[in-house]
């Protein structure tokens, strides 16, 4: 993973580099590194936070310079420490790299390097590769970008590399295969990044790479964008980005992820915005519209998707079953490209991405697609790599999601799903106009549904201190309620450290039921419509272990109060939307018993944002 930032123009790039390395922190944060070029190379790089780095550069003149690259790290190759930190210099010291993705031929690239006498200080492929460039500049007697698409044709891996010559400090070079890479295009100015949030405040014209493209800019020149393997010079398509600064800032939280659940009501309504339409009896999705015929003939939908996205992709199979009467398998992206899957002409596979970069869902896509599989995204990040290689798709809306663990992008991909099955059951007839109609108002009241919801804040903070030092923790759920059991663990675990599990509470007398003692939370979502009375007989089997029970009812509840020790009330809903309401009070929860222990929230340990490796 790791995030990437660079800069060629008139100004300080020291500046724009280690406030672009902030925001791109959410990619990566076990080191970083940062280097500028003046009259000479400067560049320091340290294990931590990019306040770390900053804390390195203290005169003005460390600062200097026009010119410069920066890093911020999720290791791969080499535990997380000064020397694997990014940048990387080669053993001539001319050449300056920044680097994301993993080099898979490293080892024997490197060990050719070491019998032609080069040297390695760091445990990085990263370093291999700046001096396999530096060996075919030398060797082949051509320039820098000349020699990095030789190089970059004999490694196998995925890459997006950012590189500099000392000698020749008036362009950059990159290239990308498999990891995102942006270039903003200022006046006589470049800024280049993982993503554009780095250089929003400094022009609003970004292009991005594509997979196998190489760019060669200098200041005051178009950019030479040229394809990897074959050379082909390539016309850049610029776009205008929509992103505005506050959408990247914290807002008056303290952090991301809470200003981010507490934006769900307006995402909500941003995704729903134009394509509900209850007046009109309408849903509008130009991405089904558009290829209709696709969706009614569909025999099977494969949603693939990894974490997060993997859980709404689970509510999906629900929502479309239920009302479309679609059959749906879900996967991980990981498994399923690997796997030589039976892929039928009238299959539809639905990849779901919060940032349309995930490695493995990419992979997985260019599999179905050599298979004649038609392609569905449902992804967050406009104009991404997934949506780019997908024949339609549907844009979530969320905004820029910065806290590393999914809040917004998990419930406006529900709510993309719940449109696309609610429509399609329309165009089916697999359900009458009347309960399309209850459905259609029911969605539509969503993003007020969910701001009562999160009027629960300060109960939950209670809730959550009670229970920050357990050191287990069992999410129930049945129906559509399992897959949010799921994603309610898999929150607690990620960003408070505490071991959870989800499971469908019936499930539990299958094993997990050998864990309940009176040290075990158990978190049961209870709400009054699918299986409730089933859900109630899982809550006395609990009870009886002396388990502590925090229960998400429907308001209005009183059988599960008198079982539970906690119970968080939510609004009423039709069952398929429950998701959209019973994950927010998990999502809270989560948040504050991992602020009452002390964790990092926004940046919890071993974690990225956006998963750019296998
Ligand atoms: N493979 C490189 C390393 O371990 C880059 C990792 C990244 O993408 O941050 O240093």
């Amino acid at each position: 993973m790791c995030g990437i930032v660079g800069y060629i123009g008139q100004r300080d790039a020291f500046p724009i580099i280690i406030n672009g390395l902030k925001r791109l922190e959410y990619r990566g944060y076990d080191s970083a590194g940062l280097a500028l070029f003046d009259q000479e190379l400067i560049y320091k790089k340290t294990k931590g936070k990019v306040a770390d780095l900053e804390q390195l550069f203290k005169s003005v003149e460390d600062k200097k310079g026009q010119i410069g690259l920066g890093h911020t790290r999720w290791a791969t190759h080499g535990e997380p420490n000064d020397i694997n930190a990014h940048p990387h210099v080669s053993n001539s010291g001319n050449l300056v790299i920044v680097h994301n993705g993993i080099i898979e031929n490293y080892e024997p690239i490197k060990q050719t390097l070491l019998n032609r006498g080069y040297q390695f200080n760091s445990d990085t492929d990263t370093e291999v590769l700046v001096n396999l460039i530096e060996d075919v500049m030398q060797k082949e007697q051509v320039g820098l970008g000349k020699a990095v698409q030789i190089a970059l044709n004999e490694v196998v891996g995925a890459y997006a590399i950012v590189v500099f010559n000392r000698q020749k400090p008036d362009e950059i070079v990159m290239a990308r295969l498999g990891s995102p890479l942006a270039i903003g295009i200022g006046k006589d100015e470049y800024f280049i990044a993982s993503d554009a949030t780095p250089f929003i405040e400094f022009t609003k014209n970004a292009m991005y790479l594509e997979d196998e493209q190489m760019a060669i800019i200098k200041k005051g020149k178009e950019p030479d964008i040229r394809n990897i393997k074959d050379d082909r010079k390539i016309v850049p398509y610029i776009q205008e980005l929509q992103m505005s600064l506050d959408q990247i800032e914290k807002g008056g939280y303290e952090h991301f992820m809470l200003k981010e659940i507490y934006e769900q009501p307006d995402v909500i309504r941003d995704t729903m915005r134009g394509r509900v339409l209850p007046e009109q009896n309408l849903i509008k999705l130009s991405g089904i519209d558009n290829h209709l015929n696709k969706f009614l003939n569909a025999d099977r939908m494969i949603m693939i998707g990894a974490g997060t996205s993997w859980h709404a992709g689970l509510v999906g199979e629900y929502l479309f079953e239920e009302l479309a009467r679609i059959p749906v398998e879900v996967e991980y992206s990981s498994e399923f490209r690997y796997r030589n899957p039976i892929i039928k002409e009238n299959d539809i596979v639905i990849p779901i991405s919060q940032s349309g970069e995930t490695a493995d869902t990419l992979a997985a896509i260019k599999l179905a697609k050599q298979k004649n599989a038609f392609i569905y995204a449902i992804c967050n990040v406009v104009g991404s790599s997934i949506p780019r290689e997908s024949d339609s798709g549907t844009y979530t809306h969320a905004g820029p999601e910065i806290g590393v663990a999914s809040t917004k992008a998990f419930t406006t991909q529900v709510m993309v799903m719940a449109m696309m099955a609610l429509k399609l059951a329309k165009e089916k007839g697999t359900i009458s106009m009347s309960e399309y109609n209850m459905y259609l108002s029911e969605l539509a009241s969503m993003p007020e549904k969910i701001e009562k919801t999160l009027q629960t804040d300060l109960y939950i903070q209670q809730v959550a201190h009670h229970y920050k030092d357990a050191t287990n923790a069992l999410y129930l759920g049945r129906g559509f309620n399992f897959p949010v059991a799921l994603e309610g663990a898999l929150k607690l675990k990620e960003i408070s450290y505490i071991h959870a599990e989800g499971y469908p509470a019936a499930e539990m007398k299958h094993g997990p039921i050998a864990l309940i003692d009176e040290n075990m939370p158990v978190f049961v979502i209870a709400t009054k419509k699918g299986q409730y009375e089933k859900v109630i007989s899982n809550i006395q089997e609990i009870k009886s272990r002396k388990g502590k029970i925090i229960a998400i009812v429907t308001e209005g509840d009183e059988q599960v109060k008198n079982l539970a020790d906690h119970v968080i009330e939510i609004p009423e809903t039709v069952e398929a939307f429950t998701p959209l309401l019973a994950t927010i009070p998990l999502q809270l929860l989560s948040y504050y018993i991992a602020v009452y222990r002390g964790c990092n929230v926004d940046q919890p340990r071993n974690l990225a944002k956006s998963v750019t490796v296998e």
